[in-house]
């Protein structure tokens, strides 16, 4: 059956829903019984009842991670055998990605469409990127005199917690689970409250899939919580994180105030998406443009969500942008035909309407959207918004909106541009559209940021790294980077003759 046959509201409404959190191999209850609402932003309607994990699960699930990891039951496993478990795993999140996007998409509000060929796509391959890794990663023997043999070896951290955000749930997750794992860590996962639903059913699929009990737990709960919890653990060796600047900084402060785990950050954007008057293909970039900041509902940390026009071509430029917002209306999230859905909440949907009223405030010239739309639905919907005439300083270019809100800036040369656009505290993501090979490596080489587009937004998959400069973060997802912040490097000296 094709996906486009299946009636996805009925699925929805047969589907069981996980609802408690995954320690040492089995669903259980928080300790202290709490549990928060999970909605859905399609309909306003409450879904479930999750459990609220606290300081106590926190402990339970750290204490059967680090007895996983000490007795050796997967770190010492044959690398064959880890690989084979991997790939079951990713085996498994294909078989029920039906299941897996209708928990996404009723959780968060995402199209189904894009949760079936995006996020269960990608979270299905990159555990098998890193499944391929497991029996490929050679360790290094060092270039010393004859006396000696000495052994650089990547030696896994231990305890590692994941911390994850709402945008793109399992996908997130599972860049970190992935190299995680792969290092031979045991894990733990936060994931965001909006979104704990793809989370939680991945740890039982884990264990179906053979890894062994302990060595993969999910917590749901609040970050002040659980998250923070994790953050100040003793015993966890590391904190992966994914989310916010905000957020991500307290994880440093938790680190440093306790047990000087290491610390990764995935953190915010404010993207700058430059067109250049030799861009090879208008038409292209209007509709890179618009996807670039529209596509997930603006709800995506590389969001391009400056487009830096060149003043000669800004009109025309804009038309062809101003149309695809147009036609890109945010419609039934069930509906496979759907290309823009909600938001992935009132809190969220409100924090835009307000950027939108500041943008206004500052002067800037609101040329299409700017308003709640679907609101009989009981759900939360934006209209895609543009706003031109931005000056680089307001705080709608500088501040991550996340939601679909493009900011539009004019400018004058190449040399204007760049500056432009490493005018933020961010530095995630870039793209420039030009024909000019000279213009593409300049910019290539002195935009801040950890991935740079040409002729494309979004370009990349799991082989390339990604992740940010300056408070975007630092460590990279994806790619067999990746694999380098889950472990440490151990020397082993060996005297052979003295
Ligand atoms: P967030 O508010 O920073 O939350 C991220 C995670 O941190 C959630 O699990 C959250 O739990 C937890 N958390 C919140 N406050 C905490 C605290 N005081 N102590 C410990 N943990 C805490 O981010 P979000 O709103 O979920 O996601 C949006 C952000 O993620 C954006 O800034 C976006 O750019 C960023 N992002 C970055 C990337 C990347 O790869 N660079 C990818 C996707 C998203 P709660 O559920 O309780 O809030
Ligand atoms: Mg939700």
């Amino acid at each position: 059956m094709t996906h486009n046959k299946i009636d996805y509201h009925q699925a929805a409404a047969d589907l069981a829903l996980p609802c408690d959190a995954y320690i040492d191999g089995q669903y259980q209850p928080a300790c202290s019984g709490d549990r928060f609402a999970t909605i859905s932003p399609i309909d306003g309607r409450i879904l479930t009842q999750v459990a609220s994990c606290d300081a106590a699960d926190v402990d339970l699930a750290v204490a059967s991670a680090r007895r996983a990891f000490e007795d050796g039951r997967w770190r010492d496993m044959p690398p064959r055998q880890k690989k084979a478990v991997l790939h079951k795993l990713a085996d498994l999140i294909e078989t029920h990605s039906t299941e897996l996007a209708l928990l996404e998409t009723l959780d968060m509000g995402k199209p189904i469409s894009q949760s079936l060929s995006v996020d269960m796509a990608a979270s299905s391959n990159t555990i098998r990127y890193y499944a391929e890794a497991v029996d490929k990663i050679y360790d290094e023997v060092a270039p010393t005199a004859h006396a000696a043999l000495a052994m650089i070896r990547r030696e896994p951290l231990g305890v590692v917690a994941a911390v994850i955000p709402w945008n793109f749930p399992l996908l997130m997750a599972a860049w970190k689970i992935g190299p995680a794992l792969a290092m031979g860590n045991s894990v733990i996962v936060k994931p965001a409250e909006q979104s704990p639903l793809t989370a939680l059913r991945l740890g039982e699929l884990a264990t179906q899939a053979g890894l062994p009990d302990g060595v993969l737990n999910i917590l749901p709960g609040m970050g002040e919580s659980a998250g923070q919890a994790l953050g100040r653990h003793g015993d966890v060796d590391m904190i992966a994180f994914t989310g916010s600047t905000q957020v991500g900084k307290l994880f440093m402060r938790y680190a440093g105030e306790s047990n000087m785990k290491r610390v990764s950050l995935e953190c915010g954007g404010k993207s700058p998406h430059i067109i250049m008057p030799d861009c090879p293909d208008f038409d292209a970039a209007a509709k890179a443009a618009a996807f670039g900041i529209f596509n997930n509902q603006g709800q995506a940390c590389n969001a391009g969500s400056r487009l830096l026009v060149q003043n000669d071509i800004r009109e025309d430029f804009m038309q062809r942008v101003r149309q695809w917002a147009q036609k890109l209306i945010p419609g039934d999230p069930l509906d496979p035909q759907t290309r823009l859905g909600a938001m992935v909440d009132e809190t969220q949907t409100l924090r835009v309407l307000d950027y939108i009223r500041i943008g206004q405030e500052a002067g800037a010239r609101l040329t299409v959207g700017g308003q709640r739309i679907l609101a009989e639905t009981g759900g939360s919907y934006l209209a895609p918004t543009i706003f031109e005439d931005v000056q680089p300083e307001m705080q709608i270019a500088q501040e991550e909106i996340f939601g679909p809100v493009l900011a539009t800036i004019s400018f004058e040369t190449l040399e204007e541009a760049i500056a432009i656009g490493n005018q933020t505290i961010y530095g995630l993501y870039a793209a420039i559209w030009t024909r000019d090979i000279e213009t593409a490596l300049e910019a290539s080489r002195r935009l801040k940021s950890g991935v740079v587009c040409v002729n494309s937004y979004d370009g990349g998959d799991i082989t390339t790294p990604f992740g940010g400069f300056k408070q975007s973060g630092f460590g990279r997802d994806k790619s067999l980077h990746a694999l380098e912040k889950y472990a440490d490097l151990k020397t082993v000296w060996i005297q052979t003759r003295s």
